[in-house]
């Protein structure tokens, strides 16, 4: 449980932090929270030789409104979103995900930019950032770039972001007229991670029917995935039981479900169904 020696350096700036990792290249790693990196450097999983601290880089923790969008910086914490009166109204699917996170230490200390970049495939955050068809903005030497949920993650531990960048801002469209959110999760009784997490944000049009619904789910496979059946299923169609139940029935479709000593593959398919159910009916309800 002891990490093999490394260099620490506290960024005082985000260009600072690119710089650094330019210099010291796959040598160097961001610290964040330290609440994934750290377990995994005291486990060799991890061994960086410099550590770039951006956690004292102030203006990488905010939570703003700007249009029809909301700015979230990578450094904000889990409670940070948890806690935001704000945020609650205008995006409650943020909210109630980050409210799902392991225990109130890892959510004072972790931040959503960490858990993305970190893709961990149990991991919360990642369902919701679909559902809520977020965009990335990367920092690197040559500039900004945005990539879109859908394209982010890309495998097991592994997203879009290239080696030298810093993800800086995460970007989230917020929802207008008759919308509703909801994430639901199965809980691992040992380490709070997500055993399967499904996140649900649809709008209904005047008439109640279902106009469009975005649905992700987490800890199923290998990484974070849009239900595109689900949603194809919701869509035009008056959201009652039966509907959700034939929509959620269709989340897991086409994908390989991950199996371990605590729920096999065919447990987790059958979890996603039910999780997915659950999460839909909560979400037409809060539209209601
Ligand atoms: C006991 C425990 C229980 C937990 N339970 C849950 C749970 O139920 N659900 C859940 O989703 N998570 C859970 N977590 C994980 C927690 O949410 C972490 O905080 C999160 O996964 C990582 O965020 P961090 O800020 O700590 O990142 P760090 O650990 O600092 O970094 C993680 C990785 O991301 C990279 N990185 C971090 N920030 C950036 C950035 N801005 N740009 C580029 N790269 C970056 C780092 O280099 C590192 O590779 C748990 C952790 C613990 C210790």
């Amino acid at each position: 449980m002891i990490p093999t020696p490394f260099d620490y350096i506290a960024a005082k700036s985000l260009d600072e932090a690119v710089a650094l990792l330019g210099k010291h290249g796959e040598a160097a790693k961001i610290l964040a929270g330290g609440h994934s990196l750290v377990p995994a450097m005291k486990l060799r999983l991890a061994q960086p030789q410099v550590l770039i601290d951006i956690s004292r880089i102030k203006d990488l923790a905010y939570i703003r409104e700007e249009g029809n969008s909301l700015r979230v910086g990578a450094m904000t914490t889990h409670y940070a979103l948890e806690s935001s009166k704000r945020v609650r109204v205008v995006s409650p699917l943020l909210a109630e995900c980050a409210a799902a996170i392991g225990d109130v230490q890892v959510r004072n200390r972790g931040t959503i930019g960490g858990s993305v970049v970190h893709a961990d495939p149990a991991a919360d955050w990642p369902a919701a950032m679909i559902a809520l068809r977020v965009e990335m903005v990367c920092a690197g030497a040559k500039g900004e770039r945005v990539i879109k949920a859908d394209d982010f993650f890309v495998d097991l531990l592994t997203t879009a972001i290239a080696p030298g960048e810093v993800l800086r801002e995460i970007r989230i469209p917020l929802s207008q007229g008759r919308t509703g959110q909801s994430y639901k999760k199965v809980r691992h009784p040992a380490s709070g991670f997500a055993v399967v997490g499904v996140a649900v944000n649809l709008g209904l049009d005047a008439a109640g029917k279902c106009a469009n619904a975005s649905i992700g789910v987490t800890g199923a496979a290998a990484k974070a995935f849009r239900a595109g059946g689900a949603e194809a299923a919701l869509t035009g169609k008056p959201p009652d039981a039966a509907v959700a139940a034939a929509a959620a029935a269709k989340a897991a479709d086409r994908q390989d479900m991950n199996s371990d000593l605590y729920a096999s593959a065919e447990y987790r398919r059958h979890l996603v169904e039910v999780t997915a159910r659950r999460a839909v009916l909560a979400a037409v309800g809060a539209a209601k």
